[in-house]
């Protein structure tokens, strides 16, 4: 399943991207194009306009609307039923969406804090802006997002 969230969901975009889930950042409020994007492309649109003219949209559409990026994740979880694993973790590029490729360890000793380096094997790189990922990016922030929503009965 794949996402296409409206300008003012950029923090659910990045969230949707740590749960391994491909989606665009859409830098302009959801119009038309919006809509032909997400239909060319075969993704659910995701937006805050409460209002939107769809009559002649195929595709999947689905309203946010809370204020808060945990529950728009928490709904988005809820409303297409996807599972949070941890082995989708570390796939994509937070910020631009594109997938990782592998990097010798090495090389990202020159990049990464010292003690970064020295408690991690595996770090990968964003082909596009060259930021450098480490399981521990993902996972920390993934886990407190799991943790509070099984607290809260969400999940
Ligand atoms: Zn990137």
């Amino acid at each position: 399943m794949k996402f296409i969230a409206d300008i003012n969901l950029g923090k659910l975009a990045k969230w949707l991207r740590i749960f391994g889930y491909d989606t665009i950042y859409y830098r302009g409020a959801a119009n038309r194009n919006f809509l032909r994007e997400a239909q060319a492309e075969n993704r659910v649109a995701l937006t805050r306009k409460r209002k939107m003219n769809h009559c002649q949209f195929d595709g999947w559409l689905m309203i946010i609307y809370s204020d808060h990026v945990q529950q728009q994740l928490a709904d988005v979880i809820d409303n297409f039923g996807l599972v949070l694993r941890q082995d989708r973790l570390f796939k994509l590029c937070i910020r631009c969406n594109e997938p990782l490729s592998e990097m010798r360890r090495e090389e990202a000793k020159e990049i990464v804090p010292s003690y970064v380096y020295e408690n991690h094997l595996l770090f990968k790189r964003c082909p596009k802006c060259k930021r450098v990922f480490w399981p521990g990016t993902h996972k920390d922030k993934a886990n407190q997002f799991v943790r509070s929503h099984i607290q809260k009965g969400h999940l």
